[in-house]
C-alpha cells in the first residue's frame, strides 16, 4: 500500500482523484498496489469512465507539483463564458473565413478546418472562428483565450475546477475538529491528518521506527526464515511481500469473491522496460536508485552496500519481469476478461509455486479456504517459485530492503520527506514549494479514502438531488429504450438481449445508501501513544481482516467501485451497472435549477455516455447479471464492427497538431461511440420539446468540454487517453447530427459540413 499511495501521489496531476479501484472491501489496498505500482488498474474488467482513467503516464511527474496543484485549481468555469457568448462570433468583413482558407473536409480529410485549441495559444482572442466552421473553438474562444492553467497543473477545465472544489470541501471536513466528538470516521481521519503533521514528533523520531522492520529482513538467514517473515506482517512493513493478495468480484461468477493473487511491485511500472528500457523507465529507474540509496545511507549502510543492495533488488527485479505481462500485453480488450482470467484452485497455486511458500502466506492470512483462486500470471508464479531458492536469498533480502524504505521516506521525518521530493523534481525538472496541511490532506484520502468520503457524503449530499438525478437516469434509460427498439439494423434476438440488459441496469447515483464501516478500526492519536508507523500498520491490517471476512461470501454489492466523491462516472459491466457518482453533481454538469437544455448537455450526455457502454464491444461480452457471456448474434457482431470501422476511419483520418501523426482511431472507438450514442438520445429526448433552444444545448455542451492544456500534454492525450481529445470529442460528435448542422445552417463548405451520406451513426 506504501508504493500505491506515494505513485497515486506523485500522479495527482493528471488524475481527476489520486485513486479509483473497484471498492471491494478489504480488497482496496491490493487493488491499489497493483494499479499504481504498475500504472494499470487491477481490475478484473474494464471500466468505463467518463473521464480519462488514472494510468496515464505523465512526463515528469513531480509530487510537490501535483500536490499543490490539485489544491490551487481555480479556473472559473468554462461554461460562465459559454454562457456569455450564445451569439455567431461576429467576423470582419475583410476576413475571409477559415473554411474559405481551407479545402472542404470530407472523411479523407476531416477535421482539416479545426484548430486544437485545447493547446494554449494556438488560437487568439481575435481570431475569425465561425461556429459553422470549428464549433469547439468559437463557443470557447473566449474561455480558452482567457483561462491560464494553474502552475503546475497540466489543463484549466470542468473537471479540474470541479475536482478542486470537492477536495476544498473534503479538506474543511477534515480540519473541523468538531467532528470528531460524534463521527467516528471523522476521528480516523482527523487522527491520521493529525499525526502526519505532529512533524515534532516525526523529527524526534528521525528513521528510528524503521530500524525494527529493516532489522527483520537483516535477521533472515535461510529460506525457511524468509518464509516466517512474510508470513508476519507486524514485522513486514511493505506488507506484500513478493505477491499482492486481494479479493474481488469473481469474473466467472460474479455473485461470489475470488481470491487475488498477483504478481509484486516491480520499480519499473512496466515489466517491458526490464527487457529494453524506456525513456520513461530509465526516469523511473533513476528516480528508484536515488531514493533507496539515500534511504540506506541514513540508515548507515555505505555507498558500496547500497550499490549492492539495489543491483541485487533490481536482478532479482529482472528475472521476474521475464514472466509477468507488459503494459501492451495488458491494454488488450480481452485482457481480464480472456488473457487473465486464470480461475484455479489451492491445489493449483501449490502446484504453480514450487518452492515459492504461498500456501503458508494465505493460511496466515486467512485465505487459504477460498473455493477459488485467480492466479492472472500463472508463469510469474512459476517463476516465483524457481527464484525461491538459497541461491536468491540475499537478492529477496535486497528487494524487501529497498521496498520497505523508498516507500516509507513518507512516514518519517521531514528530512526524509523533503529529500524525497526534491529527488524527484530533480527527475521531473520541476520544483514547487509544498502546503504541509496539502500533503497531509493527500496522504489521508490514500490511506483512508472511505471514511473521508463518508464524512463528504453526509455534508455535502442530499437525498434530493439523489432522487432528482435518479429519475433523470430513469427517464434517459427509458428513451435509450426506445432508440433500441428502433435500431433497424440490429436482429430480434440481439435486441432482445440488449433490451433485457437495458432492463436489468443497476442505477447508482450520488452516493451509496449504506457507507463502507470503518467502526472496526482505531487509530491511537498522540497524547494515547500513537504514532504514524502504528496508525499505517492499523490500517493494514484492518483491511486485511476485510478481506479475510468476505472469503467465500456472496458478492456485496452495496459498495461502489469509487467513491461517492471522485468527479467521473462510470459503467460497470460486472454487475452491468452505471454509476453516477457525486463528485460529478455540480455545475456545469448539474447544479439545481438548470435548464433543460443544460441538464441534457451536461449530466444528460454523461448519463447516455454511460448507458451506452452497455452495448458496445466490452459491454457485448457480459449479460444482464454481470457473467461473461457473449450475447451479439455472429451477423449483429460483424454489422456493429462494420460500423465501428467506419468511425475508426474516420477518426484515423484527423491529424489534431500538423506534424505529430493521426488520431488512433482503434484506441478511442469505444468512448467515440458511446458519445455518438449519447448525443443521439439527448436529441431524441430534445425532440419532444417544441420549444427546445438547440443552440443552448450545443453551446453548453461544447462548453462542458473547454480545456486548456500545453501542447506536450496534449500530445500525450492524443498518445495515451481512450477518450477522444475533447474538441474532437464536441466537434467529431456533433458533425454527425442533422440537427446540430440545421441549427447553424452549416453547409458545403463549412468546416463542420459533412455530406449527409459521410455522416456516422453507430446507433
Ligand atoms: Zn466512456
Amino acid at each position: 500500500m506504501l508504493n500505491a499511495i506515494m505513485k497515486a501521489l506523485s500522479t495527482l496531476g493528471i488524475c481527476p482523484v489520486p485513486l479509483e479501484a473497484l471498492a471491494v472491501p478489504g480488497a482496496r489496498d491490493c487493488i491499489r498496489s497493483r494499479q499504481a505500482a504498475h500504472g494499470k488498474e487491477r481490475e478484473h474488467v474494464k471500466i468505463r469512465r467518463f473521464h480519462r482513467r488514472n494510468h496515464m503516464r505523465k512526463s515528469g511527474p513531480a509530487l510537490a507539483a501535483a500536490l499543490s496543484v490539485a489544491i490551487a485549481l481555480s479556473a472559473a468555469s468554462p461554461v460562465l463564458a459559454a454562457e456569455t457568448d450564445t451569439g455567431v462570433t461576429p467576423i470582419p468583413a475583410a476576413t475571409p473565413t477559415i473554411s474559405e482558407q481551407v479545402s472542404v473536409p470530407s472523411p479523407a480529410r476531416a477535421g482539416a478546418a479545426w484548430t486544437d485549441s485545447t493547446i494554449l495559444g494556438s488560437i487568439q482572442y481575435d481570431t475569425p472562428i465561425r461556429r459553422q466552421d470549428d464549433f469547439y473553438s468559437a463557443v470557447n474562444q473566449k474561455w480558452l483565450t482567457n483561462t491560464p492553467i494553474a502552475s503546475g497543473a497540466e489543463e484549466a477545465s470542468s473537471a479540474a475546477d470541479l475536482n478542486a472544489a470537492v477536495q476544498a470541501e473534503k479538506m474543511s471536513l477534515l480540519q473541523d475538529t468538531s467532528l470528531a466528538a460524534s463521527d467516528h470516521d471523522a476521528q480516523l481521519t482527523q487522527t491520521l491528518y493529525q499525526l502526519l503533521l505532529d512533524w515534532d514528533t516525526r523529527n524526534a523520531l528521525g528513521i528510528a521506527p524503521l530500524r525494527p522492520f529493516v532489522a527483520a529482513i537483516q535477521g533472515v538467514c535461510s529460506l525457511d526464515g524468509l518464509t516466517a517473515f512474510l508470513c508476519d506482517d507486524a514485522q513486514n512493513l511493505v506488507g506484500n511481500g513478493f505477491t499482492e493478495i486481494s479479493i474481488s468480484q469473481y469474473i466467472n461468477n460474479p455473485e461470489y469473491y475470488a481470491v487475488e493473487i498477483a504478481p509484486t511491485s516491480l520499480l519499473l511500472s512496466d515489466s517491458a522496460d526490464y527487457q529494453t528500457i524506456s525513456s520513461s523507465g530509465k526516469q523511473e529507474l533513476s528516480l528508484a536508485q536515488s531514493e533507496a540509496y539515500y534511504m540506506l545511507g541514513r540508515l548507515g549502510f555505505s555507498p558500496l552496500e547500497q550499490e549492492e543492495i539495489f543491483n541485487g533488488c533490481l536482478s532479482l527485479e529482472t528475472e521476474l519481469a521475464k514472466d509477468m505481462d507488459s503494459d501492451k500485453v495488458k491494454s488488450a480488450a480481452d485482457y481480464y476478461s480472456v488473457t487473465s482470467n486464470k480461475p484455479c484452485t489451492l491445489e493449483d497455486l501449490q502446484r504453480e509455486a514450487g518452492g515459492y511458500p504461498i500456501i503458508p502466506i494465505l493460511q496466515a492470512r486467512g485465505l487459504a479456504a477460498s473455493l477459488v483462486y485467480n492466479l492472472p500470471e500463472p508463469g510469474w508464479l512459476e517463476g516465483m517459485g524457481r527464484l525461491y531458492t538459497a541461491e536468491h536469498l540475499e537478492q529477496m533480502k535486497d528487494y524487501l530492503l529497498v521496498h520497505t524504505l523508498i516507500p516509507a521516506m513518507e512516514l518519517t521525518d521531514r528530512k526524509a520527506l523533503d529529500a524525497m521530493i526534491e529527488l524527484s523534481h530533480d527527475a521531473s525538472g520541476v520544483s514547487r514549494s509544498l502546503e504541509p496541511s496539502a500533503i497531509a490532506y493527500h496522504y489521508v484520502e490514500a490511506l483512508l479514502p472511505e471514511p473521508l468520503d463518508n464524512m463528504y457524503v453526509r455534508a455535502c449530499t442530499s437525498g434530493k438531488q439523489k432522487a432528482a438525478v435518479t429519475a433523470v437516469v430513469s427517464d434517459i434509460t427509458a428513451h435509450y429504450r426506445n432508440m433500441l427498439e428502433q435500431e433497424p439494423w440490429l436482429s430480434a434476438s440481439t435486441k432482445a438481449e440488449a433490451l433485457n440488459k437495458l432492463d436489468h441496469l443497476t442505477i447508482r447515483v450520488a452516493y451509496p445508501d449504506e457507507l463502507p464501516d470503518y467502526s472496526g478500526l482505531t487509530l491511537q492519536d498522540r497524547a494515547h501513544g500513537g504514532n504514524l508507523i502504528q496508525a499505517f500498520q492499523a490500517i493494514q491490517s484492518f483491511r486485511r481482516e476485510q478481506t479475510a471476512s468476505l472469503v467465500n461470501q456472496r458478492f456485496d454489492d452495496s459498495h461502489w467501485a469509487m467513491t461517492a466523491s471522485t468527479v467521473n462516472c462510470y459503467y460497470n459491466p460486472r454487475d452491468n451497472s452505471i454509476n453516477i457518482l457525486a463528485g460529478m453533481l455540480h455545475a456545469p454538469f448539474y447544479y439545481d435549477g438548470m435548464s433543460d437544455e443544460e441538464m441534457l448537455a451536461g449530466i444528460g450526455f454523461v448519463i447516455g455516455h454511460e448507458i451506452s457502454h452497455t452495448f458496445d464491444a466490452d459491454g457485448a461480452a457480459y449479460d444482464e447479471k454481470g457473467e461473461l457471456r457473449s450475447w451479439w448474434s455472429p451477423e449483429d457482431t460483424t454489422a456493429f464492427a462494420a460500423r465501428r470501422e467506419r468511425l475508426i476511419a474516420y477518426y484515423n483520418s484527423i491529424v489534431p497538431v500538423q506534424g505529430f501523426g493521426h488520431v488512433n482511431g482503434q484506441s478511442i472507438a469505444a468512448e467515440a461511440i458511446a458519445d455518438l450514442g449519447s448525443m443521439k438520445c439527448m436529441l431524441e429526448i430534445a425532440a419532444e420539446d417544441p420549444d427546445f433552444d438547440y443552440d443552448r444545448f450545443f453551446s453548453y455542451f461544447a462548453g462542458c468540454w473547454a480545456a486548456v492544456r500545453d501542447e506536450m500534454t496534449e500530445l500525450r492525450y492524443l498518445r495515451q487517453d481512450e477518450h477522444p481529445l475533447y474538441f474532437l470529442r464536441v466537434n467529431v460528435t456533433l458533425q454527425q447530427f442533422d440537427r446540430f448542422c440545421e441549427t447553424y445552417g452549416i453547409t458545403e463548405g463549412d468546416g463542420m459540413w459533412l455530406a449527409p451520406g459521410d455522416r456516422i451513426a453507430v446507433w
